[in-house]
């Protein structure tokens, strides 16, 4: 499933050079994103960044400032939200609290008009799709978080909109309920065959579900791409530094040809990567690699091009993996990490050991001057 990927292949969503203005503030900066049919996609980015207004804009609470969305070959311009194919979840789920459970989702659908047999019909399949069989009289606050939100969810698709738009549909669940539910959420959507838009900041939530995810700030996109090449291949440092954890090695570029590049990071330490781009010899980059690919051992490894010496600073048991910060001669602190795939009784290392890190040369990406 990559419709991104097929020039024939036609957008569902489309916004087009989209600014939204608060009197002067610019919370959306002349955005072009383009979304297909069936997509999980995820609007990642910090606080204030505007993914909510851009969500908001589609469902249509919000009116454009500039440019044009389309759904499903629709211009949107002046179309009220009941009539739009777009549906939206919001954070706080606000369920009618004096209202059952099948009342609650039967509500948009009453108000539609629909006869009352197709409604029950409709309220018990709903039901079942949620998993939520046993609940239907139940009030909202005789049940779990996890239970409100799935009675929400059923809600929010009883209508069968053609796009759901979830604004942080997780952020009031804990952690394990989060990622249970984020499952459901995926099979969901496969089953339905919906078109997802969630806007979250949680990188680990739209890693997770979406099949790609827009990273924003100051209400541009600063890039688009599935999360496995969010993760591997970020486009910039604000990228590199939102997902995950990460080590940014800041030098001067020795060479730069089609063989990779080579970096001076000072101290007399040169890196090398495979990743080539446009930097040019002289210019500033960084090489940007993540703490898996970084290797920590006590002896200086012999066949690799990027070792440095250091000494262990921190170390942090988590169970399935352990994470080690190194303090090199420049005092810049390396993360590392190592899973733990066999039990460890003990670690190898202890605080204050001489230690070496190293990295392939296609562990890491480098970074031109932004
Ligand atoms: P959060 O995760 O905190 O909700 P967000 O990325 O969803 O952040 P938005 O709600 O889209 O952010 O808001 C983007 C910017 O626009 C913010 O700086 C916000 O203060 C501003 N903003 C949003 N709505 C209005 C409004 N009605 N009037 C003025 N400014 C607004």
């Amino acid at each position: 499933f990559e419709p991104w990927n097929d020039p024939d292949a036609k957008p569902y969503i489309r916004f087009d050079g989209v600014t939204k203005k608060f009197g002067d503030f610019v919370a959306v900066d002349d955005l072009t994103l383009h979304i297909y049919h069936r997509e999980f996609f995820a609007l990642l980015g910090g606080s204030g960044c505007g993914k909510s207004t851009l969500l908001r804009m589609l469902a249509g609470f919000e009116s454009t400032s500039e440019g044009s969305i389309t759904l499903d070959g629709e211009n949107m311009a002046g179309i009220p939200p009941y009539r739009r194919p777009v549906n939206m979840m919001f954070q706080s789920y606000a369920l009618f609290p004096h209202m059952s459970v099948e009342k609650n989702i039967a509500f948009g659908l009453k108000q539609d008009g629909m006869a009352r047999s197709e409604i029950d019909d409709r309220v018990q399949s709903m039901l079942k799709l949620v998993k939520l069989e046993q609940f239907g009289k139940r009030k909202p606050h005789q049940l779990s978080g996890g239970q409100r939100q799935r009675v929400a969810l059923a809600r929010s698709i009883a209508k069968r909109p053609k796009v759901l738009l979830l604004d942080e549909p997780l952020g009031a669940l804990d952690k394990k309920l989060r990622e249970e539910t984020q499952f459901e959420l995926m099979d969901l959507q496969q089953d339905l065959g919906l078109t997802f838009v969630v806007v979250t900041h949680d990188q680990e939530e739209a890693m997770t579900m979406a099949d790609r995810i827009a990273v924003m700030n100051y209400g541009r996109i600063i890039q688009i791409a599935t999360p496995a090449e969010i993760y591997e291949a970020p486009n910039s440092r604000f990228v590199a530094d939102f997902i995950g954890d990460v080590n940014i090695f800041d030098g001067t570029v020795v060479s730069a040809d089609p063989t990779g590049t080579e970096l001076d990071i000072g101290g007399g330490i040169a890196l090398r990567s495979d990743n080539q781009t446009n930097v040019k010899a002289g210019g500033k980059a960084s090489l940007v690699i993540r703490p898996e690919k970084i290797r920590v051992s006590r002896e200086k490894p012999a066949d690799t091009a990027n070792a440095m010496s250091g000494e262990m600073w921190d170390i942090a048991y988590l169970g399935d993996m352990t994470v080690y910060h190194i303090k090199l001669e420049s005092g810049q602190i390396v993360k590392a990490s190592s899973l733990n795939a066999v039990r460890i009784v003990a670690d190898p290392f202890t605080y204050d050991d001489r230690m070496w890190v190293s990295f392939d040369t296609d562990g890491g990406v480098i970074l031109g001057e932004e």
